[in-house]
């Protein structure tokens, strides 16, 4: 699984040639493929890609529908065919102080509805005291006792790593997504063992040693996604590492 976040990036001209440039690239391959382009161009980007197998997806939601100046419910998300919808991202924590009651809400209501990636990570000081771990099960509280859906899944993306060039070594990428795997099939309901994807300046020159990994079920790229060749070498990198 390969997603892409553009953030608040991109035009009309760039998804042209983002999906002329993709299309050039792409191998014949059967990984799951979203785009999240920003909410605006959803549609466009959908109607543009609608002869390649990429899903359209978009990087946030509102909980709830009606007065709330600026917000995207997850009716009109299911109402325009939306694949997915990441929540909790770091920018969203950090710029826009959303916590962990409202991502939970954002879960609750997306759950069973349209696919979630859940994104959570530490801080580089956090992980300097070494408290990764105790982050992220704070972060991961949101799940308890919820019956999740089979395809939810999580990105691992310490905030240290998204767009700065640095990454964790990945077998250390590895151990953490083990941890949380165990951590939310412990707590879930269902005892769901979900899809861990990794995000952090995930490139086509590193993506291979991720994928390698026994527990990365795939990348959320951010930068790297911005250019569709080099968006579909990571795709191609992953088809070709998970398919051995
Ligand atoms: C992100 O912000 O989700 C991300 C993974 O960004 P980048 O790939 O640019 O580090």
């Amino acid at each position: 699984m390969i997603i892409a976040n553009w953030k608040c990036n991109g035009n009309k001209e760039m998804m042209f040639s983002w999906t002329a440039d993709y299309e050039r690239e792409c191998d014949d391959n059967d990984t799951f493929v979203g785009v999240a382009p920003p909410s605006i161009y959803f549609k466009q980007f959908c109607i543009e890609n609608s002869f390649l197998n990429i899903l359209g997806g978009v990087q946030d939601v509102d909980y709830l529908d009606g007065s709330r100046t600026g917000a995207i419910s997850v009716d009109m998300l299911t109402d325009l065919d939306c694949g997915f919808s990441i929540i909790g991202h770091s920018e969203r924590r950090q710029i826009f102080n959303e916590n962990n009651n409202l991502i939970k809400e954002k879960l609750k209501s997306l759950n069973n509805e349209i696919i979630t990636i859940l994104c959570i990570g530490e801080t580089k000081e956090e992980n300097d005291k070494g408290l990764t771990k105790d982050v992220l099960k704070d972060q991961l509280e949101i799940v308890n006792e919820l019956s999740l859906d089979a395809e939810f899944t999580v990105a691992y993306e310490p905030v240290w790593a998204i767009g700065s060039g640095l990454t964790p070594e990945p077998k250390d990428i590895n151990e953490i997504h083990k941890y949380i795997k165990d951590v939310v099939q412990s707590n879930s309901a269902n005892n769901l063992s979900p899809k861990v994807l990794y995000g952090g300046s995930v490139t086509d020159k590193n993506a291979e040693s991720f994928f390698n990994e026994e527990f990365v079920d795939g990348a959320l790229v951010g930068g790297a996604s911005l250019d569709g060749t080099t968006f579909a070498k990571i795709v191609n990198i992953f088809n070709k590492t998970k398919e051995l």
